[in-house]
């Protein structure tokens, strides 16, 4: 079965060589203080700058999903509070988590089919970290790098978090806009779940480190220590992250991936135009996701679809939450090859 959920998604093809690999290279059992591990730490770094042009002075951090990444920013940078931006269940999610930790915290909702007015944004001294959801995977909405570079020029002083879970891998970051950014492996990065990736700008470290947070297992403070020596602070999921070094060694530069996402989502959206009963969930084009793809339509025929779909061996991924009756969503991940798309097109075209 082929599927097209948006997360866990379609993982890369050549998976069983690479497990096959990691298996005859002793990776598996590697000590995560020994220098094999150290060279693979530095070495899936180097492909974050090589491959998705990350900044030399940001550094990577292992986690075990975006979730925990939630809970580090606040717990371990925020020192006032988040203002937290978002227009769909994650980002919800987030500010929910944020919330826990910091009662103060701000939530700004957002129409899903509206971009942001940043020039009517007000966010005040109580507010020293900005949160935004850039891909929002639930509606299939997001933010756009000028967008975040808008609220960048706004508040210089403010730290912002920028939670890319589903688009980082497919799409290219303007990393310099932002101070942290985070994702998980099992969207965009086409890989089995169960790591979380965290970049820290040097401005997010010394943030932390002026707030002195420690003691926790995810402090971190304590995290960065340990990542200084290309360490981490607990044994860490040494199997996902070679996997994620051989998906970012085989990957091209992430502006050509970008493209290739970008013109197989027009393709996408061309052929649920020219269907009689379905239409786009997100109908103004500025604020609709590049790598999830959220289409809706009456109960029934959103049934109908799901099940003639499986007949031909596809998944399509439901709605979200309460739009799971009236919606499905396709991922268009770098790992679903064009002649997975064409399939589905094809399928699509019957409607
Ligand atoms: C999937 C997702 C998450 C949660 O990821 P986990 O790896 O399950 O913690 C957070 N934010 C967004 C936008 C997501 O798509």
């Amino acid at each position: 079965m082929l599927t097209f959920a948006a997360g866990p998604s379609k993982v890369y093809d050549k998976l069983p060589e690479y497990m096959q690999d990691a298996y005859e290279k002793g990776i598996l059992s590697a000590n995560h203080r020994s220098a094999v591990f150290m060279n693979l730490y530095q070495e899936t770094e180097t492909l974050f700058r090589e491959k998705l042009h990350l900044p030399d002075d940001y550094k990577l951090l292992f986690t075990s999903s975006a979730t925990e990444n939630w809970e580090i920013i606040t717990q371990s940078v925020v020192e006032s509070a988040g203002y937290h931006l978002f227009s769909g269940s994650f980002g919800k999610k987030w500010y929910d988590y944020a919330k826990h930790i910091e009662p103060k915290t701000y939530a700004h909702k957002i129409n899903p089919d509206e971009t942001i007015d940043v020039s009517n944004l007000e966010i005040g001294a109580d507010y020293d970290l900005i949160a935004i959801t850039q891909n929002e995977t639930s509606n299939a909405t997001q933010v756009r790098m000028e967008s975040i570079s808008a609220i960048a020029n706004k508040y210089p002083e403010k730290i912002i978090a920028v939670d890319t879970t589903s688009s980082m891998g497919g799409i290219e970051m303007n990393f310099a806009l932002a101070d942290i950014w985070y994702a998980s492996v099992q969207k965009c990065f086409g890989l089995p779940a169960g790591l979380g990736i965290l970049l820290v700008s040097p401005r997010a470290i010394s943030k932390a480190e002026k707030k002195g947070e420690k003691g926790r297992y995810n402090s971190l403070n304590f995290m960065l220590e340990n990542a200084t020596q290309y360490q981490t602070h607990y044994t860490p999921n040494v199997f996902g992250i070679y996997l994620l070094k051989r998906v970012l060694q085989d990957l091209e530069e992430i502006q050509h991936v970008e493209n290739k996402l970008v013109a197989r989502m027009r393709k996408l959206e061309d052929t649920i135009a020219n269907t009689s009963k379905f239409r786009m969930l997100i109908q103004n084009a500025e604020a609709r996701s590049t790598t999830v793809l959220a289409v809706e339509g009456k109960e029934e025929f959103i049934s109908q679809i799901k099940k003639a779909a499986e007949k031909e061996g596809m998944q399509l991924g439901g709605g979200y939450g309460a739009l799971k009756p009236t919606s499905f969503r396709v991922a268009n991940f770098p790992a679903i090859t064009e002649a997975e798309l064409d399939k589905l097109i094809q399928f699509l075209k019957q409607y």
